[in-house]
């Protein structure tokens, strides 16, 4: 007969071991709580929050929309003071109007720029890059940070600290409420307890939600690459075109890799769904369900790659001496919020669903509002 385990006490309950659930883990442990980090895969950091653009927003990205521009320079100071060892300042970031299909235009983005008070230096001539297809160029302002070294610095400090005790490679599988507290049982096997849960797990936010029997997000998910690249001409240098057939190729942090990104090519897959539902996903593999989507990048049945087709559309924008190779990608699952579609913005929004005991989802927009959690907790 098997003994049966006690049930361990926590103050906090965090599920989802990204950026965000990391951060809120050891800012409630520093405040002297006791918190239980639940990771459903073997480590932490494996997904959203190590595939992404690495874009330390200023706004330049949302051309359309005042209110979300203004808001990602939010935080931007005190994330980019408190990591400034992991970020890259000393590139140089142009962003440029394609000429032909754009849905903004130089005036709109001058006007936008300084209305915003951010930099916008219109250069009319450069050597990198081909006018035939860019209506304009600007010399901007813009840092990337570098998820991979962001990532070892969050693990090591979440693993060195008493007060977190980290359950990877383990879900919450039965979660119900008694009272003031919830009682969950973990895939390990282990009951744990708690007045206070905080879902961090952003692509499987309603499956969590639905788990605690909690209102869901209305969300859409897509299955994302960011593919990896080297150029001896382009090396430290950024390009964003914008808007509407956006592409990026920009410095991944401090590794030395550009990444490339395009609107038309990075996302493969789209599902309408409040949980990830994707045809890749089969029965058999217990790892990745819409329950519990797991680790794309290194999942045998991820899409093939598009880094050709990103690449050829980037590549028309610059002069032909410019070449770039390509190394390899990283594959994750998106997220968004629905609401988002109008003004394609990135809030990150923290809902009480659940009163006594507490339940909070975190929806996570973009890296640098992790500070978002101070605000409620
Ligand atoms: C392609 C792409 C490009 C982006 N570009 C940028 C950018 O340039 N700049 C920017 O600021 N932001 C960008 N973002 C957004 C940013 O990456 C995310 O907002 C952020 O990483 C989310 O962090 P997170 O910790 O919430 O999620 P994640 O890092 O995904 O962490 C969630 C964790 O929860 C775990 N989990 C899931 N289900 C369970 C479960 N049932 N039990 C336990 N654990 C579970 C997962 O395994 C995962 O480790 C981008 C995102 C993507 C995908």
């Amino acid at each position: 007969m098997r003994a049966v385990k006690p049930t361990l006490q926590y103050d906090y309950t965090i599920i989802g071991g990204g950026i965000f659930g990391c951060y809120a883990a050891l800012h409630l442990a520093a405040r002297g709580a006791r918190v239980a980090l639940i990771e459903k895969e073997a480590e932490l950091f494996q997904k959203a929050s190590i595939v992404n653009q690495a874009r330390l927003h200023s706004g330049y990205h949302y051309p359309r929309s005042l209110a979300t521009a203004a808001m990602s320079d939010e935080h931007k100071a005190r994330f980019t003071e408190e990591h400034r060892d992991f970020v890259n300042f000393s590139f140089e970031k142009y962003y440029a109007i394609e000429r032909y299909t754009s849905f903004t235009d130089a005036q709109q983005f001058e006007r936008f720029c300084a209305y915003l008070g951010i930099r916008c230096e219109r250069l009319d001539d450069h050597p990198l890059f081909n006018y035939d297809r860019l209506e304009a160029l600007y010399l901007t302002e813009e840092y990337s940070f570098d998820p991979l070294l962001l990532g070892k610095y969050y693990k090591e400090r979440v693993f060195s600290n008493a007060q977190i005790r980290v359950n990877a490679g383990c879900r919450v599988e039965k979660a119900t409420a008694q009272g003031a507290q919830w009682q969950m049982l973990l895939s390990n096997g282990t009951c744990i307890e708690s007045p206070v849960v905080i879902n961090a797990t952003y692509a499987a936010s309603s499956a969590v939600n639905r788990l605690f029997g909690v209102p869901e997000l209305a969300l859409t998910h897509e299955i994302s690459e960011i593919a990896f690249l080297a150029s001896p001409r382009f090396a430290g240098k950024g390009l964003t075109v914008m808007d509407g057939p956006f592409g990026s190729i920009m410095p991944y942090g401090l590794t030395g890799w550009l990444s490339l990104s395009s609107v038309a090519y990075t996302h493969h897959k789209i599902s309408y769904e409040n949980l990830p539902h994707f045809d890749c996903m089969t029965p058999e593999d217990l790892a990745c369900r819409p329950e519990a989507p797991g680790i794309c990048s290194s999942c045998p049945r991820r899409p093939a790659s598009n880094a050709g087709k990103m690449l050829a559309q980037m590549q028309q924008y610059f002069a032909p001496s410019v070449q770039f190779e390509y190394l390899h990608s990283f594959f994750t699952i998106k997220s968004k919020l629905k609401a988002s579609y109008i003004d394609d913005g990135r809030p990150t929004e923290i809902s009480l669903l659940h009163t006594t005991p507490r339940f909070y989802c975190l929806f996570a927009g973009k890296i640098n509002s992790i500070y978002e959690v101070e605000k409620i907790i």
